[in-house]
């Protein structure tokens, strides 16, 4: 049996461990729960346990978990979901109707039908460009040469709100090879945030390698077996 509170507790103390072995502010670094293939059942222990952010890779899963909570009175504080996974083209209208964030826009098309599908009476969707670190052929995500140009494309859309970048680095043993790709996303974020003020949001940091995210520079971390246990 997973302890969801429990383990919460012991997530934050990580972070906080982190945070303070750089002289990080632990309130500048947000949690993200990633609660994909879990039942809404156990993001209800989450949101009692304090957590407002949820993260869900698949849509239609996503979409369905949404529509329950939203009928669900236990849950009577706004929830924001952010979307992470990859994101096909005949997907995105589900995503840019329910979702309040994208974290995983790597390509302009992407972009564009999020923005032309997003619904004018909801606020703008809060976009992140996902970054392929590691120039695996695999990875989904924006190469490093092309993420100026994609972020210039996207601020550009009115209906979306340019918000930072996220990327999943190389899986690697080697903590010195692994905080060199967190340290090159930090310095990307922050030529970013010198064309774009309003970028706030360095999304790197799994179960796995928070602490070392959090050390090169991380503002969120997206968390999901250390919460609600492995899964299958
Ligand atoms: C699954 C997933 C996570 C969470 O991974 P854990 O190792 O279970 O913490 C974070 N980010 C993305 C993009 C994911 O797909």
């Amino acid at each position: 049996m997973t302890n969801i509170f429990e383990n919460i507790i012991c997530v934050k103390q990580k972070i906080a461990h982190a945070a303070e072995q750089v002289q990080r502010e632990t309130a500048q670094i947000q949690l993200l729960a990633v609660s994909k293939t879990k039942p809404v059942a156990l993001i209800k222990q989450a949101y009692q346990a304090g957590l407002r952010q949820f993260g869900e890779n698949y849509v239609q899963e996503g979409f369905e978990k949404i529509q329950q909570i939203q009928r669900d009175s236990d849950f009577d504080e706004p929830i924001y979901w952010y979307f992470i996974g990859p994101l096909q083209s005949n997907k995105t209208r589900l995503v840019a109707e329910n979702f309040d964030w994208v974290q995983s826009v790597d390509r302009f098309k992407i972009a564009q039908r999020l923005n032309d599908q997003r619904p004018i009476e909801l606020p703008k969707l809060n976009i992140c460009l996902q970054v392929n670190i590691s120039g695996e052929q695999s990875k989904s995500g924006t190469t490093l040469s092309q993420v100026i140009e994609l972020a210039s494309q996207v601020n550009s859309l009115p209906r979306l709100k340019l918000r930072g970048i996220m990327a999943i680095p190389e899986k690697t043993e080697n903590i010195d090879l692994l905080e060199n790709q967190f340290k090159a996303l930090h310095n990307i974020y922050k030529k970013l945030q010198q064309c774009y003020p309003d970028i706030d949001t360095l999304s790197m940091g799994m179960s796995g390698d928070l602490q070392s995210a959090i050390r090169c520079g991380s503002t969120m971390v997206r968390i999901g077996s250390d919460i609600f246990g492995s899964r299958n």
